[in-house]
């Protein structure tokens, strides 16, 4: 099998999973307990806490661990909407539906909310942002990078408006994490999500961060886990994996970018070279380092992975959590696209595992069948 959906989800690296080990077995204290069983396990989470923050120029007790990205990016919004004075919040049009979906809960709860459209690359104006604000607004939130164009956003721009203004910037930079550099002082974060299965760490752990001093409600009430903040018993196993996952991205991320770029530049040169009526969608160089997003002509994206299925391709349509609905991608309508050209859109996410020999394999099986599904259409 060829795996080419690391945007959806990553394999756990097994040197991650060594680490997790113990905390699955033998060392499986509760973090709140005073024992040495116990201690064992908070330290462990310390540990993880101070290995995350430093991989985005954190301090450690501006992170908070959560039960997945998310869970992260849901925290974030209402934490900080339902905790501010204003009633208007600022997002793109582009965002995960973790975040755009908050923002419509948040609609429905008398929030005012402006989605600020982007351009046919998926980039978000800075202009357009800095028009958007009023005296109410009380939160602004723009992904770092896109989970299925890839595009990579100038945050640090937009981070810099939102302070300027004083408005709580947040950011889903859970694609972006561990496959490019982040500080959140750079980008002006106020708000941070990430998680750990994107990078080669586990399901079902994220981390907020939390810049000190931002105003934000409680996200579980229960114990005393996280600083107060996030009752529940910890997923120790989980956050010590997610902790060492961002270690390793951290070491190799020098070494991956350039990797993953090749094998996307390659990829994209010749689906180019060998397919007609194609687009790339998105940026051709502000995109993350492993995504490739191509729209073809007159096929549909759900039979275009079927049959990459049957040769043992497991790539995507684009987001994972709309396929399985016939609806077209809100990102590639935001960026343009008709609706019959967003239905045929196809997106291989690398990783670092990747090799070009399969990317090759990939081109050579995508090739007869754009033909043959484009031979069907009633399209064309
Ligand atoms: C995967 C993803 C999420 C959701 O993270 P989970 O840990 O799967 O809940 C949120 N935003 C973006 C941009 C993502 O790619």
């Amino acid at each position: 099998m060829i795996y080419v959906d690391n945007a959806a989800t990553t394999a756990l690296k097994p040197e991650v999973l060594d680490k997790m080990m113990p905390y699955l077995t033998s060392k499986y204290g509760n973090p709140s307990s005073i024992y040495t069983l116990g201690r064992e396990a908070k330290e462990a989470i310390e540990n993880a806490r101070q290995q995350i923050a430093d991989s985005i120029g954190a301090k450690k007790d501006e992170i908070f661990f959560t039960g997945s990205g998310s869970e992260a990016d849901n925290w974030a919004i209402k934490g900080v909407a339902q905790s501010g004075k204003g009633r208007h919040i600022i997002t793109s049009a582009i965002e995960h539906h973790a975040v755009l979906h908050c923002f419509e809960y948040l609609k429905r709860n008398g929030f005012e909310v402006t989605y600020l459209g982007v351009d046919s690359y998926g980039l978000v104006n800075p202009d357009d942002l800095k028009a958007a604000i009023t005296d109410d607004t009380s939160l602004i939130s723009i992904m770092t990078a896109n989970n299925e164009i890839g595009t990579i956003q100038p945050v640090s721009q937009l981070g810099a408006i939102a302070k300027e203004h004083k408005i709580p910037f947040h950011t889903d930079a859970v694609q972006a994490f561990g496959h490019m550099p982040l500080d959140v002082d750079d980008i002006n974060a106020d708000l941070l999500s990430i998680s750990a299965h994107k990078l080669g760490g586990p399901k079902g752990v994220g981390a907020l961060y939390i810049r000190k001093g931002t105003r934000i409600s409680q996200y579980m009430h229960g114990g005393a886990q996280e600083n107060n903040k996030r009752a529940s018993t910890e997923n120790v196993a989980g956050i010590v994996g997610f902790g060492y996952a961002a270690v390793l991205a951290q070491k190799k991320m020098a070494e991956n970018i350039e990797k993953m770029q090749s094998l996307r530049d390659d990829f994209i040169k010749q689906v180019y070279n060998s397919i007609p009526n194609c687009r790339l969608n998105g940026h051709p160089t502000k995109r993350l380092p492993g995504n490739v997003n191509f729209s073809f002509d007159f096929i549909e994206g759900e039979s275009l992975l079927l049959m990459l299925d049957l040769k043992g391709i497991a790539a995507s349509s684009g987001s994972a959590c709309t396929s399985g609905s016939l609806d077209p991608s809100h990102v590639l309508l935001a960026i343009g696209l008709p609706h019959e050209t967003a239905h045929g859109s196809l997106r291989v996410s690398f990783s670092e595992d990747n090799t070009a020999e399969q990317a090759d394999t990939i081109i050579k099986e995508l090739i007869p069948i754009v033909q043959r599904l484009r031979e069907m259409s009633p399209l064309t």
